[in-house]
């Protein structure tokens, strides 16, 4: 029986794994398949307090993780399948199937993050990874002199975008508004960039491989004019948002409509002893040092839950 079972190794989850190690609890952190969640994905991170240079996404992953490590926390690969609660009247066990094994513990944070979202049009499956992706960082050095698009309007896809002029020979962003939802000074970077070039009110309708399967355009749909065009791109880079990765506690702990979990006083969910942080449980602010702040805080719930029932 472990005394804390953490999942998820992103900047939520690694936050909660220095804080109850540091505590003496000695935590088990689950890495899924996404190590170190979605900073893994990204490339210069500004906005980190601490860090006026800037630092690059992977390094402040791996930083936090060998602090964790430190201070005792220990790491697994494995991905949750199903959970469930075994109530008692002094203190319920949390018990979660990962990878076929059933694991048990007294306290439980979630910070299984969030997924990357996609269109769902035909096709899309057997694209992944042959032209279509929703890592810039880790596919875009493949698309050295040819034209990509990016989907979206948020930070993400600015960021992605942004990125990309260092390899494409043209980047086209896909918007679906003619508005970006990105912060003025990303907006800003991606409108003055002359690689860029925004294509507004517009949505992909239909991908298009080759007949080697392999990404060579999309359809795209003007959506005040209902016009469509071809456009010839080799990748298409995806970021319209993301899906919170709850599925193996829909139906037993409390989720919103979209499937986030729903935080009750603190960063207590509907259930005793299972707490939750990141973007598992936020879709307002989804930022690393906002979900830090989160794992910190479920760390100390989940220590002084644990310590009620030692006395
Ligand atoms: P986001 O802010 O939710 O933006 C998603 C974008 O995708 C929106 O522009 C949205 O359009 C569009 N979209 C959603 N579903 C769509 C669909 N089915 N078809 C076409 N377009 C669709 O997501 P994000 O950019 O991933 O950012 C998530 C959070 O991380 C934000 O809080 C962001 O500030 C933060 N972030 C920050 C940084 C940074 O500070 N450097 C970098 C990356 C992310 P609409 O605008 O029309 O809704």
């Amino acid at each position: 029986m472990e005394n804390v079972i953490i999942i998820g190794t992103g900047c939520a989850g690694l936050t909660a794994a220095i804080y109850t190690a540091r505590a003496n609890l000695s935590p088990l952190v689950l890495e899924g398949n996404l190590p170190g969640g979605q900073l893994t994905t990204t490339t210069e991170v500004e906005n980190f307090p601490g860090f006026p240079e800037g630092i690059n996404g992977p390094e402040l992953i791996q930083r936090m993780h060998q602090q964790a490590e430190r201070f005792g926390a220990r790491f697994d690969f494995g991905t949750v399948e199903d959970f469930e609660q075994i109530p008692s009247p002094t203190q319920p066990i949390q018990r979660m199937k990962v990878d076929g094994k059933w694991l048990e513990s007294r306290a439980l944070i979630i910070a299984s993050g969030a997924s990357p979202r996609w269109l769902g049009l035909e096709n899309e499956k057997a694209l992944i990874g042959h032209g279509l992706t929703s890592c810039a960082t880790c596919d875009g050095a493949f698309y050295r002199n040819m034209p990509v698009c990016v989907v979206g309007g948020g930070d993400s896809a600015c960021e992605e975008a942004l990125f990309l002029t260092r390899f494409a020979s043209i980047v086209y962003l896909i918007h679906r508004r003619d508005v970006l939802r990105a912060s003025k000074i990303m907006a800003n970077r991606l409108l003055s960039n002359p690689k860029i070039y925004p294509i507004w009110n517009s949505i992909v309708i239909r991908y298009l491989p080759d007949e080697k399967g392999k990404m060579r355009g999309v359809v795209l749909r003007n959506v005040k004019t209902n016009e469509e065009t071809e456009l010839e791109v080799k990748c298409v880079f995806m970021a319209i948002g993301h899906e919170p990765n709850t599925a193996p506690f829909r139906g037993k702990v409390e989720c919103d409509a979209e499937g986030y979990i729903v935080l009750k006083e603190g960063m207590r969910t509907s259930l005793p002893g299972v707490f939750a942080a990141g973007d598992v449980a936020d879709r307002h602010y989804r930022q690393a040092i906002t979900a830090a702040g989160m794992g910190c805080a479920a760390a100390i719930e989940a220590e002084r839950w644990l310590a009620e029932f030692s006395h």
